[in-house]
């Protein structure tokens, strides 16, 4: 037998379920250094930058609010905020919704440097892009599962996701465009759910899992 037919890489090899796993983490680590980079080429932290951007994305919001979306603990996101407020990239004024709440809105500078760190992940874009489409699809599907599950350990924020949203109805008919947006009333497919949709409105935890449920559930 030669040396090349030995099972070497059958017993040698951990599950691809780990591999997939070391590879994500090999992503993360460059996205984090991209961020960190970026970043810095604007002044800014990474934590900074990520503010702003939502700001620009979702307009104004409490640092509560920012919070949730960006997964990060509140004492962080004040002292992010409080800087931001010093460069004159952030205001705050009183929340109508809550008395005690602030309200931050971005400068004109602070919505444009938003604007420009909205697209930090491109590069990431720009590498999915070399995907054929078909992998494409399987690799969205699978990234949508993926956050769902790390949702569900509460290692993800739960907000801006189609499949998490009041106004998702999933699998409502057959074909290319099974689900269904009720706030726009349009149909779309798996490939165009929404992870970070402005419009999105929390559903409750019973209804989340039976939208989950329902979306896992091909008619
Ligand atoms: S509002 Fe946004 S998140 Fe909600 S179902 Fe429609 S597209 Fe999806």
């Amino acid at each position: 037998m030669s040396r090349m037919s030995l099972p070497y890489f059958e017993e040698n090899t951990e599950p691809l379920a780990s591999r997939i796993a070391t590879g994500l983490h090999k992503i993360g680590l460059a996205m984090k250094q991209q961020a960190w980079q970026q970043a810095n080429e604007e002044g800014l932290s990474a934590t900074q930058g990520q503010i702003l951007a939502a700001l620009a994305t979702h307009g104004a919001l409490t640092g509560s609010e920012l919070s949730q979306r960006l997964g990060v603990t509140l004492p962080t996101i004040s002292d992010s905020v409080r800087v931001l407020v010093e460069k004159t990239l952030v205001t705050k004024s009183p929340d109508p919704r809550h008395p005690r709440a602030s309200l931050l809105t971005p400068t004109k500078k602070g919505a444009q440097l938003g604007a420009r760190a909205r697209s930090w992940p491109e590069f990431m874009a720009a590498a999915v892009a070399d995907l054929r489409a078909e992998e494409q699809r399987a690799f969205f599907s699978g990234v949508v599962k993926m956050i769902r599950s790390l949702q569900d350990q509460g290692l993800i924020p739960v907000s801006g996701m189609c499949v998490t949203c009041v106004h998702f109805r999933p699998n409502v008919r057959p074909g290319a465009t099974p689900h269904h947006c009720a706030l726009v009333d349009a149909p779309l497919a798996t490939e165009q759910v929404r992870l970070d949709c402005a419009e999105h409105e929390l559903a409750a935890e019973a209804p989340r899992r039976e939208l989950w449920e329902q979306f896992m559930r091909p008619v």
